[in-house]
């Protein structure tokens, strides 16, 4: 067998399987679609803040847990205001 040959014979062998090893990886990745940020919202239940009244989603909230119940807030600080008041009383 010719040098020649054995070099045809590997390129033959590299192009078989290059067609084996991409035909299984097919490039029909779909770009990536945007989550919609409505899905949260619509999922999501509003709590009332015991602080400033304002209606915050849960998902979103600062939990506070209390004898009990959890308590939602709109912010850290809001968080930390009421649980100064419950310290106080
Ligand atoms: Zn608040």
């Amino acid at each position: 067998m010719s040098p020649v040959r054995i070099i045809i014979i590997g390129i033959l062998l590299y192009i078989g399987y290059r067609l084996i090893v991409g035909g299984s990886k097919k490039k029909n990745d779909p770009a990536p679609k945007m989550k919609e940020p409505d899905n949260i919202a619509q999922n999501d239940t509003l709590e009332e803040d015991p602080v400033c009244k304002k209606l915050v989603p849960r998902l979103r909230a600062v939990q506070f847990e209390h004898n009990g119940k959890t308590h939602y807030f709109c912010s850290e600080k809001c968080c930390n205001t009421y649980r100064k008041n419950q310290g106080e009383e």
